[in-house]
């Protein structure tokens, strides 16, 4: 019996062959000088989108946060339980990171969830349904559009998010403060899962372009 599955004890020891022996003096150096990673990426759970393996980041290179659908919820001092909050809070006030990238992608089991609207929950709590909730005005205006196709639909709000996720980083008065003072930029991007297409979106429009350098 093994406390721990086995694929996650053989990818450990991968690690501490591979990369851990090859960046034992990056890990020291981290342990002693602390963290401070230039970047918070906002990104989504789902276990083929992962910000470290898309953007080839090494230890102490990003601050990420992952939820559902990658959603930042207006701020809210309330008193309530606040996870994505509270990151982004430590990331902009402790550790002052520069740039902020909230990271959608395609087939979004989030955004698909919203967009659902006949699934039951999925347990008596519809955490889902709840946090999904957020997105609701932009669901609402895209699900019911029947010029669009599911698939249309889908991407779509995937992206929609991604900027509604923004503004709703700029209620933040920390983030919008600093963002005022060119001390701290806001992106967002998309990634395409089946062809590992990363889009970028243009800041002055909104729109999601292909950069050109990749
Ligand atoms: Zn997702």
């Amino acid at each position: 019996m093994t406390h721990l599955p086995e694929k996650l004890l053989d990818g450990y020891r991968n690690f501490m062959s591979g990369q851990f022996q090859a960046q034992t003096d990056r890990y020291k150096q981290l342990a002693r000088e602390g963290q401070s990673p230039e970047t918070l990426v906002i990104a989504c759970c789902d276990s083929r989108a992962a910000p470290e393996t898309i953007f080839d980041s090494g230890p102490g290179e990003l601050f990420v946060v992952r939820n559902v659908a990658n959603l930042v919820p207006p701020y809210a001092p309330d008193g309530e339980f606040h996870a994505t909050s509270a990151a982004l809070e430590f990331a902009v006030q402790a550790l002052k990171v520069k740039n902020i990238v909230v990271m959608g992608h395609g087939r979004c089991g989030g955004i698909k969830a919203a967009l659902d609207t006949e699934a039951a929950p999925l347990s008596p709590g519809d955490f889902i349904g709840r946090w999904m909730s957020l997105l609701s005005p932009a669901t609402e205006a895209v699900v019911n559009n029947t010029m669009m196709t599911p698939v249309e639909r889908q991407t779509s709000l995937e992206r929609i998010s991604i900027r509604y996720s923004l503004a709703n980083l700029r209620t933040f008065p920390c983030v919008k403060i600093l963002e005022d003072k060119g001390r701290l930029t806001l992106y967002g991007a998309w990634f395409d899962i089946s062809t590992g297409e990363l889009w970028v979106m243009n800041k002055e429009t909104g729109d999601f372009e292909r950069p050109e350098a990749l």
